[in-house]
């Protein structure tokens, strides 16, 4: 009797999830070849033409999709009919938060960059959020958009908290208070979206990045510390509590130099920006950055030529230990990794061919989306619900 009744109910759910799924994959490939044809859609999909049909039409009632008939230019036969994400109905916005700037970037619904600004980040939590939500609605002003057309605010940040009920945990980089963040964000007409920094890089990579065809691969970078972000089978794995992938509290060094998250011995107290200038303030040598300490290096500083060795050797012995547990088909060096990777590379990948094991090695790459990537991550977390929450995509088709 409890099967009969819950068979209709769990029917209906899997008929919407299969029209969400085929929603999704038909955006997402609207969005990376624009211009498409139908035809050239249900190719490219495996979607039935039927399926296709209804599902195109329906966003194109609703403004999502826009259709352009291009001319024959003397060809035989009807004019093909281009389809592309709209450019006029909604926008995303993403930020990246950092303990002294923030980055905000505004994209159209097909990733497409529209604006980018930096702000300071202001002295807490409130304020922060208050300001990115001023410079979101004056960059969709500018744009000829009005905030109903915000479509959210994807936010990636150095806090760790509950991605469900949005209760902040801890925030080691930037003194954030153990608030609810949505208590904070409930008074704006937009929707706010936080993740950690790591996380939203990653996602960066996934919907816009490198990563757009890879199911399995690692992200490593925050603009601040060593963050890391697993994605598997096509989908960020985030444990149990939200810090899946963090691979910057790895041990590297059995009871090695104190880390700032209270342990010994983690690759961020060896391998991040951070950890490499306070070695060599240690020794009595301020420098500001890691171009400082590579000049340092290749003046025949023998300390700095030693620190970054080691941060290069501790980076590719984690990278491996990673690839040797999961597996991965790549590794994206993003934020401030990317300043860092160029400076250790031959010890990195000597470590990492040295510590992983036969045929497993992954390919590591820089992040095409540059200093912005977390930033556009938040974009991305936001294109991410619109397609995934019944809320989104899914509610044009009913
Ligand atoms: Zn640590």
């Amino acid at each position: 009797m409890t099967n009969m009744l819950h068979r209709p109910v769990n029917d209906q759910l899997s008929l919407q999830d299969i029209r969400q799924k085929n929603a999704a994959r038909i955006f997402h490939a609207l969005r990376v070849s624009p211009e498409i044809s139908q035809r050239e859609l249900v190719d490219q999909t495996s979607i039935d033409q039927a399926t296709v049909s209804v599902i195109i039409n329906a966003l194109v009632d609703n403004n999502i999709v826009a259709r352009k008939k291009e001319t024959s230019q003397g060809k035989v036969g009807r004019p093909r009919t281009a389809l592309s994400i709209s450019k006029e109905t909604s926008i995303l916005m993403g930020a990246s938060i950092e303990p002294h700037a923030i980055s905000l970037v505004a994209t159209y619904m097909d990733g497409e960059l529209i604006d980018r600004v930096t702000l300071d980040t202001a002295n807490d939590m409130k304020p922060t959020i208050e300001r990115v939500y001023s410079a979101a609605k004056d960059i969709a002003k500018n744009a000829g958009f009005s905030t109903k057309q915000i479509l959210g605010i994807g936010i990636g940040c150095p806090v760790v908290f509950d991605v469900e009920t949005q209760q902040v945990w801890s925030s080691r980089h930037i003194d954030w208070p153990k608030v609810n963040i949505s208590t904070l964000t409930k008074q704006f007409d937009v929707p706010f979206l936080f993740d950690n920094d790591a996380n939203t890089g990653a996602l960066a990579e996934k919907y816009f990045g490198n990563c757009q065809n890879i199911d399995n691969f690692l992200f490593v970078g925050g603009p601040w510390g060593i963050g890391g972000a697993l994605f598997i089978d096509g989908q960020p794995y985030k444990g149990s509590s939200g810090y899946g992938g963090e691979i910057g509290h790895m041990t590297v060094v059995a009871r090695g130099r104190e880390c700032g998250c209270g342990k010994r011995g983690c690759l961020e107290a060896y391998a991040s920006e951070k950890s490499i200038l306070a070695r060599l303030a240690e020794r009595g040598t301020e420098l500001d950055d890691i171009h400082e300490v590579a000049l340092l290096a290749k003046h025949g500083h023998q300390f700095a030529n030693h620190i970054l060795y080691e941060a290069g050797d501790y980076l590719g012995l984690a990278l491996s230990n990673v690839t040797n547990f999961f597996n991965p088909e790549c590794i994206v060096l993003g934020s401030e990794m990317m300043r860092l990777a160029p400076l250790i590379r031959d010890q990195m990948q000597h470590s990492l061919r040295e510590n992983t094991m036969e045929g497993l090695e992954p390919n590591i790459i820089l992040s095409s989306l540059g200093q912005h990537s977390i930033a556009m991550g938040g974009a991305a977390h936001v294109l991410e619900s619109f397609l995934n929450q019944p809320t989104g995509l899914i509610r044009y088709l009913s």
